[in-house]
């Protein structure tokens, strides 16, 4: 069996910066808080709070040290709070996700209404939602049927959501308001892996594809290998893997989310090569 990997694998640049702060921080200090987990990674997540990163669920349950913000950001409420109470905020927002803002308060003073797509109780479009208050948030192409009336509406969309649903979304409100003006905001990762999830899936008969179960790229990256025609199977490391996935199978493809580390990619791929030799 051969086994292809695609060119993108690891963690994106927004999770390694995080990573790296959160390691910096608990190498220094033992107060450091995270609300979530920092990344969508079991293995990852498991690795820092070994280290000494404590886990909360709300800001109210942190009542000293630092606060660490993850690359998803937080919604503006928590870092008020979190001011509020003296805390100190580390802030691993990825750049991509402050992007993000900024361009959804643009529009909104430039007179548009917002609507932000994405999943509504994902984390980063909670704090996307957050800095522009009465936006709309649009899940799915459906949801653009019940709007409310408006003539002017600005769009942006979650950082790793699918490509082609945002473009459904933006063509089904195009058909609906008088102007509508969508700015691609998917971050450059995103799309790169997205690209590459059709190109690989069309050469492959199995893909394999690796990332937390909570992750919403790996999600959309299985989603669009299968649509390809490949059978996609979604796991977290090596221990899922099941050898009869690749009865028959001569090429295999593998490929990971953005909250993916390197090491955890490799040794799925050993563990696939001890099914069948490799193919050279
Ligand atoms: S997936 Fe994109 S937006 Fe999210 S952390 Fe990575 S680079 Fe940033």
């Amino acid at each position: 069996m051969e086994i292809r990997k695609a060119r993108v694998q690891g963690f994106c640049f927004g999770v390694a910066i995080t990573v790296k702060k959160a390691e910096e921080a608990i190498a220094s200090r033992n107060d450091v808080t995270t609300l979530g987990h920092v990344v969508h990674n079991p293995q990852m997540v498991t690795s820092l709070q070994e280290r000494g990163l404590k886990n909360a669920q709300s800001v109210d349950d942190v009542d000293a040290g630092a606060l660490f913000v993850r690359a998803h950001g937080l919604p503006v409420e928590v870092f008020e709070t979190a001011k509020s109470k003296g805390l100190e905020i580390i802030d691993a927002t990825c750049p991509m996700v402050t992007k993000i803002h900024v361009q959804a308060e643009k529009l909104k003073a430039d007179g548009y209404k917002i609507a932000v797509v994405g999943d509504p109780n994902h984390p980063e479009v909670k704090g996307t939602l957050s800095h522009v208050p009465g936006a709309w948030c649009i899940e799915t192409v459906d949801d653009v049927a019940k709007l409310p009336r408006a003539s002017r509406v600005g769009v942006v969309v979650q950082s790793t959501y699918s490509r082609e649903r945002f473009m459904d979304i933006v063509r089904a409100m195009s058909a609906r308001y008088y102007e509508v003006r969508a700015v691609n905001t998917i971050c450059t990762d995103t799309n790169n892996r997205q690209t590459e999830a059709i190109t690989l899936a069309k050469q492959v008969d199995v893909m394999v594809v690796v990332g937390g179960k909570t992750s919403a790229n790996t999600k959309h990256l299985a989603e669009l290998a299968e649509m390809q025609g490949a059978k996609a199977y979604h796991i977290e490391g090596p221990d899922e893997l099941q050898a009869e996935w690749f009865d028959g199978v001569k090429i295999a493809g593998l490929m990971s989310g953005a909250s993916t580390p390197g090491w955890l990619v490799d040794a799925v791929e050993k563990k696939m090569e001890s099914f069948a030799p490799v193919l050279v």
